[in-house]
């Protein structure tokens, strides 16, 4: 049985729909109710000045917030709830004030554990040790999530499990021939016997695949999404796109099966 309800935390804009599009579409469509909390505003993202004229808008901080605003609806989970840090920067870093690396961990742990005390989610999910990537703000939110994941311990309803999506083998070599980042699978030790939760994104393909493109300005035509997954460009359903896989950060209950059937 799908879980009542998850909460997934993430960075960025585009996070939730690349690392997880099909999880997530795949549970708000079974029932789960499924929020999302974006750390930042994703405002380091390189975004061509014509795109923000065009979109009618101030700044990339509000352009992002609008595409994931689609992504959401696309994907068909709530409408997302944010914090107010930002946007690291990756291959550059950024320069702003309230930069997510800058960050106190347990000031921002603190706001993640709120999000939980309210919405009270059967299962988190975030990102893995490595941040999929190996993005300092995807590294940051891991450690905020899980100190909030032992923090709501306390709460009359804690979450029972905590989910971490990791890319495939096929997935790392992509990230490498790409020039994305420095990925060997022998240092971050992802195996098939890591793997909890195994989801075929093919039911759902067409939503995942209009969630990425919501994020117009992170996946048009020689962007960093652009160059990882070709195929979104294509009538294709490569493995690149349909499979997610999980693994499971924690838990507050026994582990009767492995791997598991859903979440
Ligand atoms: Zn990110």
């Amino acid at each position: 049985m799908p879980p009542k309800s998850l909460l997934a935390i993430f960075a960025h804009p585009d996070d939730e729909s690349f690392c997880a599009g099909g999880a997530l579409a795949t549970l708000a469509a079974a029932g789960t109710r499924v929020d999302l909390l974006c750390l930042t505003r994703g405002e380091a993202g390189s975004v061509a000045p014509a795109l923000l004229k065009a979109a009618g808008v101030q700044s990339v901080a509000e352009l992002r917030t609008n595409e994931l605003e689609r992504a959401c609806e696309l994907l068909g989970v709530q409408p997302p709830l944010w914090l107010t840090y930002q946007d690291s920067g990756f291959h550059r870093p950024s320069k702003f004030p309230r930069r997510l690396v800058d960050a106190h961990g347990r000031s921002v742990s603190e706001q993640i554990a709120g999000v939980i005390a309210t919405l009270e989610p059967e299962v988190l999910m975030t990102f893995d040790p490595h941040g999929f990537y190996g993005h300092p703000d995807h590294i940051a939110t891991h450690h905020a999530a899980l100190q909030a994941w032992f923090t709501s311990g306390h709460f009359p309803r804690p979450p029972e499990r905590l989910y971490y999506p990791i890319p495939s083998a096929a997935m790392i070599e992509r990230f490498r021939s790409a020039g994305f980042g420095d990925l060997e699978p022998q240092r971050r030790a992802l195996t098939e016997t890591k793997v909890a939760v195994r989801v075929d994104a093919s039911p759902v393909i067409e939503q995942k695949r209009a969630a990425i493109l919501a994020h117009a300005s992170q996946s048009g035509a020689g962007s960093g999404i652009d160059r990882l997954l070709p195929e979104l460009r294509l009538e294709t359903t490569s493995s690149l796109l349909t499979e997610e896989l999980y693994t499971l950060g924690a838990t507050r209950l026994g582990v009767a099966e492995w791997p598991f059937e859903g979440f």
